[in-house]
C-alpha cells in the first residue's frame, strides 16, 4: 500500500523552511501532499488561492508532492479523504514542540490510526517563521535567502501594487 502523508499548514507564505521539511518529508514517504489550510488564529496575509499557486509553483521540482487547499474541515477528516496515513509536521523549538504535541495528542485521539511524524528544522531556517519574514519585509529587510523564488517574487508583486495605490 501507498504510503502517504499529509502536511497540512497555513503557509503564509511559504518559507525555505517549510520547503526544507518538503524536501526531506518526500523522501520519507511514496506521496506527500501539502494542505494549505486556514488557521483561524491567524490573520491571512496571502488569498487560499494565491498561496496555492505559490506552492504549487515552489515544489515542482519534487516529483511525489502535491498540493491541495481544503475549506472548514478537520485535518483528520482530509487526512482520511485523501488515504492519508500520516501527518508531516516541523519542529522549530521547545515551543514549537508544546503546541506540536498538543494538536498531535488532539489528531491521535480524533484519528487512532493517524501518525504525527515531526522533522526537526535544520539549525540555519530554526529561527524564521512567516510571520517574522512578513514583518521584516514590510520595512524592507533582506530576507531573499529564506524564500522560495515564486514567494520572494510574489512579495515584489504586491510591494509594487501597494505602491501604485
Ligand atoms: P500552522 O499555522 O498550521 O502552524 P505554519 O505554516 O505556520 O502552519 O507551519 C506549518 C508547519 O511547518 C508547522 O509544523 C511548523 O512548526 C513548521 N514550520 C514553520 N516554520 C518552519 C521552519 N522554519 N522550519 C521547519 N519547519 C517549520
Amino acid at each position: 500500500m501507498k504510503r502517504i502523508a499529509l502536511f497540512p499548514g497555513s503557509f503564509d507564505p511559504l518559507t525555505m523552511g517549510h520547503l526544507d521539511t518538503i524536501e526531506r518529508g518526500a523522501k520519507l514517504f511514496d506521496e506527500l501532499i501539502i494542505g494549505v489550510f486556514v488557521n483561524t488564529t491567524k490573520k491571512s496575509f496571502f488569498t487560499p488561492e494565491e498561496k496555492l499557486a505559490i506552492v504549487k509553483e515552489s515544489v515542482q521540482h519534487i516529483t511525489n508532492v502535491r498540493v491541495m487547499t481544503q475549506k472548514n474541515e478537520l485535518t483528520v477528516n482530509v487526512a482520511e479523504e485523501l488515504g492519508a496515513k500520516f501527518l508531516l509536521r516541523g519542529i522549530r523549538s521547545i515551543k514549537d514542540y508544546e503546541y506540536e504535541k498538543e494538536i498531535a495528542l488532539m489528531n491521535q485521539h480524533l484519528d487512532h490510526e493517524l501518525e504525527t511524524v515531526f522533522l526537526l528544522a535544520q539549525p540555519k531556517y530554526s529561527h524564521i517563521s512567516s510571520s517574522i519574514l512578513k514583518e521584516v519585509w514590510t520595512f524592507n529587510g533582506d530576507i531573499k535567502e529564506y524564500l522560495p523564488e515564486p514567494v520572494y517574487r510574489a512579495l515584489e508583486e504586491k510591494r509594487e501594487n501597494s505602491e501604485k495605490q
